[in-house]
């Protein structure tokens, strides 16, 4: 990936950040302030628990973090020039798909793969 390449796809994941930060903060508020709806009986340390699994909010913020981190990652690789690079096949990830989705690790192929596992 070329140097233009990768600064576009630099600025991507910084919208994109800046946009997971924000929607991070507002549910971080609710849940410091349980006095409306929910009671918030877990902490946030107890996230990843299968108790979890039913505070909606908790989830959210719990996969915007993750979204976060991914993000971050990604924009490491642009520091370390290893960007848009497959972690499984180590091909390039397709442009169409780093487009929609900067943060991408796997390749299209490799994606489809793991989500059949999954199943
Ligand atoms: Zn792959």
């Amino acid at each position: 990936m070329n140097k233009r390449d990768l600064k576009f796809f630099q600025n991507l994941l910084m919208k994109e950040k800046a946009k997971f930060a924000r929607g991070l903060d507002k549910h971080e508020h609710k849940i410091d302030t349980p006095s409306d709806t929910f009671a918030y009986p877990y902490h946030m340390a107890d996230i990843g628990s299968e108790t979890a699994d039913k505070e909606e909010e908790s989830i959210i913020v719990s996969s915007y973090g993750n979204r976060l981190t991914v993000i971050d990652e990604a924009l490491e690789k642009i520091r370390n020039k290893a960007y848009g690079k497959c972690e499984k096949c180590s091909k390039k990830i397709e442009r169409e798909r780093l487009k929609v989705k900067p943060y991408a690790k796997l390749c299209v192929k490799c994606k489809e793969q793991e989500e059949k596992m999954a199943r």
